[in-house]
């Protein structure tokens, strides 16, 4: 619900961006244009203004001439050769004439440089201007000029003039007035500076815009820029139009728009630059959102117990299940150094110094440490903790990891497993002891009968000494006591491995010969023998060496092994057959052989496959009063052994059980 939302507000945020961006841009190259065109307008409006300064003062350079010129007295030729040499420099002039104070023309000169002016039409269309601009100089007592008024020409074009009218004083008497013809269009030629003009276009137009006269290019189009100013001159006033079509060109009217353009351009394009990488960047956050998520998730969900230290000790990091392992909040434990709070306080020194010494010496056990934690409420439990350095994204060494697993549990399992182990052996031992009992009772009666009968007859030897020479007697007594004494021991002998057997000891290892293995087993083994009419056959390698073991539980193996062969063969046909060997020698290995391998061969039927599967599966037996806890019980002492239990098919019939012990010496590891 809350990721479309946020969606929308960036997108509208960056719509908002956008235009806010686009707008800006657009006003400031409008803006940009705007200022370029009024620097453009304002130096037009001062080029005209030059322009029309430029003019004022040629006109005024003129009058002085005129002024200068010869007049009253002089000659006649005086005044025309000044006035020749006058409009020779000045080409805007096309004619003077000196005229009297009745406007009578006394002596006119034409410009060298164009036909006479006013050779088609005469100079009287323009008589009237003339007067009024004389009157007006007279009036004014100084330079006058009339309005300008055109003059078809020869050619057929035409040309827009000005009469300009200067009063000739005589010892303060008008004696007459010169007057100037100009060529509106060569006032702008001559009199305005060629580098004001240049590209540019120049005009006198009257108040209307009516163009009078034109220098430089027509200029056309919408964008052309245009200054006005006003020429005023006494009787006459121009309005200068100047015309330029400068920043014209191109699309950018100007380096600065351009400039604003390009620097837009560059902000757009670095816009979409950010806005790309924007995207990149939400991108990776939102990976990093799943990861973190994920990371969570399991973290979460870990049964284990993690937890982090910095190099100094004190703790960074605990996952939910340590928290809960410990029964403490995360905050509470976060920044906590050592003794940590779930430590035991009597074991709080020991785990300090144990900590330290491991922390400092960097190898920490694969295979982790087993601890004693607390809780708050005073209960106490095990913990495997498993350490490993932390190392950062640069490889730096950080801090430490710990993995923490409550083992408790597995304790609680194992201690059962034991002791549901230990009654199970206990039972198996009185089982087999109840058998062995029987057994025994029927053994002994032999001994103790052949007792009876020894010492019986020993006593009815002694009752009779009438008859017997005392040497005799004293012999066959010898011999009588003598096979009591042996008996007896015999008959211990049984007992006393019975009782070897029964009693329960500590699993302690020892190393034991094999043949002494043997040796002990051996007079049980051969009272069922007999029994059974089973010949045993004993070979023991030279190499084999002694095996480090619990001695009475591995000879209860033995025994359980032999006793198990010697029922397999009790119906077979005949005795001759019912042959049951014991072999021992070292484990097949490649190099020197860590293992000893005892080997336990009947004739019997074998094992059918319906009971091979079941063989080892405790109280399973095929036989009347069997237990069914024999070879369960053989598996688990081998295996505590560190060794393995196996039987396959002999040939051609019977069955072989096999199982190795460890040698005794310091490579071992059980
Ligand atoms: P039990 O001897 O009390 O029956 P065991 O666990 O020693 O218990 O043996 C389980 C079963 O395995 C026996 O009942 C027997 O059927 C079979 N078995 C054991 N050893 C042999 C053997 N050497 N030959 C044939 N069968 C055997």
């Amino acid at each position: 619900m809350l990721r479309p939302m946020l969606r929308i507000r960036r997108s509208v945020l960056w719509a908002l961006l956008v235009a806010l961006v686009l707008s800006l841009l657009v006003t400031l190259v409008w803006l940009a244009g705007r200022y370029e065109n009024s620097e453009i307008e304002n130096r037009l409006e001062r080029d005209a203004s030059e322009v029309v300064r430029d003019i004022r003062s040629g006109l005024t350079r003129n009058i002085q001439s005129f002024q200068a010129m010869p007049s009253g007295g002089s000659s006649v030729d005086a005044w025309l050769l000044a006035a020749a040499e006058l409009l020779r420099e000045h080409r805007e002039i096309l004619r003077l004439e000196w005229r009297s104070d009745t406007l009578a023309i006394l002596s006119p000169v034409n410009t060298p440089y164009r036909p006479a002016i006013f050779e088609r039409f005469g100079r009287d269309n323009a008589q009237a201007d003339v007067a009024s601009a004389c009157s007006a100089a007279k009036r004014l007592s100084g330079a006058a000029y009339s309005t300008s008024y055109f003059v078809p020409q020869v050619d057929g074009l035409g040309l827009e003039v000005m009469d300009v009218c200067l009063p000739i004083v005589a010892a303060g008497r008008l004696s007459g007035y010169t007057v100037a013809t100009y060529a509106l269009q060569d006032l702008l030629a001559e009199l305005v500076s060629k580098q004001l003009v240049r590209g540019q276009s120049l005009s006198f137009t009257e108040a209307d815009a009516t163009r009078l006269a034109l220098h430089g290019p027509t200029m056309r189009g919408s964008r052309v820029f245009v200054a006005r100013q006003l020429l005023d001159l006494p009787g006459n006033t121009l309005v200068l139009r100047l015309e330029s079509r400068l920043g014209l060109q191109g699309l950018f009217p100007n380096v600065l728009t351009a400039l604003v353009t390009a620097m837009s351009l560059a902000l757009m394009v670095v816009l979409f630059l950010l806005a790309r990488d924007m995207r990149r960047r939400l991108k990776v956050e939102h990976d990093l959102g799943e990861a973190l998520a994920f990371r969570k998730a399991m973290e979460d969900s870990l049964v284990t117990g993690l937890r982090a230290r910095d190099l100094s000790g004190r703790i960074t990091y605990v996952n939910p299940a340590f928290c809960q392992m410990v029964g403490m909040a995360a905050k509470d434990l976060l920044n906590h150094s050592f003794p940590s709070p779930y430590w035991p306080p009597e074991l709080a020194d020991i785990y300090q110094q144990r900590q330290t010494i491991r922390l400092a010496g960097n190898n920490l056990p694969r295979e982790g440490h087993e601890s004693v934690f607390i809780r708050p409420d005073g209960t106490r439990f095990p913990v495997l903790i498993m350490e490993a350095p932390l190392i950062n994204a640069v490889g730096k060494h950080t801090g430490w990891m710990s993995a923490i697993l409550d083992v408790s549990e597995q304790h609680r399992v194992e201690e059962l497993s034991r002791a549901s182990q230990d009654r199970l052996q206990a039972t198996a031992r009185l089982a087999m002891v109840g058998e062995m009992a029987s057994l025994l009772s029927h053994e002994l009666n032999q001994p103790l009968a052949a007792i009876s009968s020894y010492a019986t007859g020993s006593l009815n030897l002694l009752k009779d000494t009438a008859h017997t020479p005392p040497a005799a007697l004293s012999s066959d007594l010898q011999l009588a006591v003598s096979r009591i004494a042996e008996q007896a021991e015999r008959a211990g002998k049984v007992i006393k491995s019975v009782r070897d057997l029964v009693r329960r000891r500590d699993q302690e290892r020892e190393a034991v010969a094999p043949q002494a293995l043997l040796d002990a087993v051996m007079p049980l083994v051969s009272l069922q023998a007999r029994k059974l009419s089973v010949t045993v056959v004993m070979t023991v390698e030279p190499q084999a060496s002694a095996v480090l073991c619990d001695r009475t539980m591995v000879e209860q193996v033995l025994l359980n092994l032999a006793r198990n062969g010697m029922q397999a063969m009790q119906n077979l046909e005949g005795t001759a057959n019912r042959v049951l060997t014991l072999q021992v020698r070292p484990a097949a290995s490649k190099g020197a052989s860590r293992w000893v391998e005892f080997t336990v061969i009947d004739q019997g039927d074998g094992i059918a496959p319906g009971v091979a599967s079941q063989l080892f599966t405790p109280f399973f037996t095929t036989k009347v009063e069997g237990m069914g806890l024999g070879l369960s019980l053989c598996r688990t002492v081998i295996e505590q052994h560190g060794g393995f239990l196996s039987f396959e098919a002999a040939q051609p019939r019977g069955t072989i059980f096999r199982f190795t012990l460890p040698v005794d010496g310091p490579h071992l590891f059980l």
